[in-house]
């Protein structure tokens, strides 16, 4: 039986205005308190300009100027318009913990979601603040494994008599403190570029009975597994944290190479392969691109499959009068759409796409941090305790080791 029972560890402190938030604040997924055992998030408490005030724009642009290299303000690809052009950089969640790794500034305001501030904490100077505009900006994705039903998880596979021939790996898009599980129990973290690499070496710690326990999104572990290691639908088993025994028998453990935690991107997860045959007769000739966190039958039946940065590149490479579809978030792909005139560029789904979660990171509130910190108050700080944060890097210092990555990213740290 998955008992929700374990203590939970030590997690991120966030601070709003002058208050501290304790540990244990529940996220306020679209303003609500929903979850309570979900990443941190609070309301603004300080005065949020009026999203109507005619002067943001310029509000922001002189806050910006006043603070000149205190601050650096990074951009996720799938954040706003009006918010990413006051980006010093822009990124996927991996690019950007590399820009955050290595910048000076003592101030860093992270235009993205929640766990992505964290891993900018994770390697930011312990005297670097690093401000998330606003707190409840988390993840679905991140959301669906919380630390205690990790916890359950490993004592089920121990109860099973798996755990010693299994390694955790975690995709980059989950909290600290299930990076730092994953760390303390010999794994490491993936993104959407490197991990068939990661899962490889994953395998390679335990041999020919080794097993990956890949989370939180089930079907990046299994487009990995499938599709770039070349292992079979069977096996791989789904893992559900909210089922008795996760759902699966012994035997059923026993037998799986890939035991996938039950997460999605609710973003990603609604594309259909009914939308690729559907533009297929649509666009004759279209490209269809895909980020692999789509379901496994979307990306058996794309042409390419690549994380953000990637697809970025592919369109910026296509020769004009190319016809292209993505699946990815909607701001992106409108933006590329903008950027490649002569290109016919395409969003996948018919209906709207935009993650919820990233859109909560809107002029206002950057202008709030902004204009606090010219005022020198720093407020929605997102800070790492220093035991999560140790295992935490040491499960990124493992993906870092990997071939081809950038070892760099935790230099000088
Ligand atoms: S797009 Fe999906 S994985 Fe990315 S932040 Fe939004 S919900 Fe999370």
């Amino acid at each position: 039986m998955t008992a929700l029972t374990q203590p939970r560890p030590a997690e991120t402190t966030a601070t709003a205005g002058a208050s501290t938030i304790p540990a244990g604040s529940p996220l306020l997924l679209l303003g609500r308190r929903a979850d309570p055992d979900a990443e941190r998030g609070v309301l603004c408490p300080g005065d949020l300009p009026s999203a109507s005030d005619p002067d943001l724009a310029d509000r922001a642009r002189r806050a910006r100027a006043a603070l000149g290299d205190r601050v650096i303000v990074l951009g996720h690809h799938y954040q706003r318009d009006d918010v990413i052009r006051f980006a010093d950089a822009t990124g996927d969640s991996f690019k950007l913990a590399q820009v955050a790794a290595a910048a000076d500034a003592p101030n860093i305001v992270f235009c993205g979601v929640h766990f992505m501030a964290e891993s900018a904490s994770i390697l930011a100077r312990p005297d670097q603040t690093v401000i998330l505009p606003d707190l409840a900006a988390g993840c679905s994705m991140a959301d669906m494994a919380q630390h205690s039903q990790l916890v359950d998880a490993w004592a089920r596979l121990e109860r099973a008599g798996v755990a010693t021939t299994t390694v955790p790996l975690t995709y980059m898009n989950s909290t600290a403190a299930i990076k730092a599980f994953c760390g303390e129990h010999g794994g490491a973290i993936c993104t959407s570029s490197n991990a068939p690499r990661a899962m490889r070496w994953a395998f390679e710690q335990q041999g020919a009975d080794g097993k990956v326990l890949f989370l939180p999104d089930q079907h990046l572990g299994r487009n990995t597994a499938v599709l770039s290691l070349g292992l079979e639908l069977d096996d791989c088993v789904v893992y559900d944290p909210w089922k008795p025994d996760g759902g699966l028998t012994d035997d059923e453990l026993r037998a799986a190479t890939v035991v996938l935690w039950k997460g999605h991107c609710s973003v990603h997860a609604r594309f259909t392969p009914q939308m690729v045959t559907a533009i297929r007769q649509e666009l004759p000739g279209v490209e269809v691109m895909v980020h692999p966190e789509c379901r496994y039958e979307v990306v058996r039946d794309a042409d390419r499959v690549g994380s953000t940065g990637q697809i970025i590149r592919w369109v910026e490479e296509a020769p004009a009068g190319a016809r292209i579809a993505i699946a990815t978030e909607l701001n992106l792909v409108k933006r590329l759409a903008a950027e490649h005139p002569d290109k016919e560029v395409v969003f996948l789904d018919d209906t709207v796409c935009f993650c919820a979660t990233m859109n909560r990171i809107d002029l206002p509130h950057l202008v709030w941090v902004l204009e606090s910190l010219v005022a020198g108050e720093v407020v929605n700080e997102v800070r790492v305790p220093d035991d999560v944060r140790h295992w935490s890097r040491v499960a990124l210092e493992r993906m870092l080791a990997l071939p081809g990555d950038d070892a760099s990213l935790l230099a000088a740290r």
